[in-house]
């Protein structure tokens, strides 16, 4: 029988019978797993603790017909502030959801992991007030982690300098100055089908995102804000992680709506 050691963070799970529970781990060594925890929904049973959501855990995992199974479980870290707020709870399973969405069977991609776990300790040890730049950084540095890093350094049609308020163009992941947006609108505007969205964005925020893309991951939130570029770093985070994934998440739904 196969068996496998690995470090994996449960990112979802379904539960099946009385006792048992699917989950879905994304692990260091193989990406994503689907496996079989039975049992584990019995206080009594030993691996319970490291089977339950957001839990960060050694498994020990055997295959038996084609299905993973898990026969050994550790913690590592369980993030237990998550499991105190429901903002914090809510704000977690979005971040569990886009990792999951983004993580494929036999590709790990160890640096995405290691920001949501940084993410999830952020979340769950800082205070509420930190939630939104903790969505936001995590949210742009996902979509650079996977493929859709924006070029922030110059407009990307005159190739000026930027010294004030500038426009990001969403879906092309690139800077427009005022005086070229207008141009680039129209080209674009002659391209059937063309999805555009931009955003006006204040120097500091963009002095935020250059910070949060090219810093290194455990200095992820070591910028600050007033609350009105917060504001706008906010939504455009958001906008450029939904976009490029092409969908939202209920998750991420539902952590806006108890905000409100
Ligand atoms: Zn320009």
């Amino acid at each position: 029988m196969e068996r496998v050691t690995v470090r994996g963070l449960n990112v979802r799970e379904t539960e099946t019978g009385d006792y048992d529970k699917i989950i879905t781990l994304v692990t260091a060594e193989y990406g994503k797993m689907t496996v079989t925890a039975k049992g584990v929904k019995s206080l009594k049973n030993k691996n319970m603790p490291a089977c339950q959501p957001f839990a960060y855990s050694n498994y020990v995992l055997k295959k038996s017909k084609k299905f993973w199974y898990v026969e050994e479980a550790e913690t590592i870290e369980i993030f237990y502030g998550l499991r105190e707020d429901l903002d914090k709870f809510s704000l977690a399973a979005y971040i569990c959801d886009v990792l999951c969405d983004v993580s494929i069977e036999n590709a790990p991609d160890p640096e995405m992991l290691r920001l949501t776990l940084n993410s999830l300790y952020a979340t769950a040890n800082r205070g509420r007030e930190e939630l939104s730049k903790i969505k936001a950084a995590f949210e742009i540095r996902a979509a650079a982690t996977i493929g859709f890093l924006p070029v922030l350094s110059e407009c990307d049609m005159c190739g000026c300098d930027v010294k004030a308020d500038v426009y990001l163009d969403v879906m092309n992941g690139r800077l427009l100055c005022p005086d070229c947006k207008p141009r680039a609108e129209k080209e674009e505007a002659m391209i059937e089908g063309t999805a555009r969205l931009y955003f006006i964005i204040t120097l500091p925020v963009l002095m935020a995102m250059r910070y949060i893309i090219s810093c290194p991951q455990e200095k992820l939130l070591g910028f600050s804000l007033s609350e009105d570029d917060m504001y706008i770093l906010s939504k455009v985070c958001e906008a450029y992680l939904i976009n490029h994934l092409e969908h939202t998440f209920t998750t991420l739904e539902f952590y806006k709506s108890i905000l409100i």
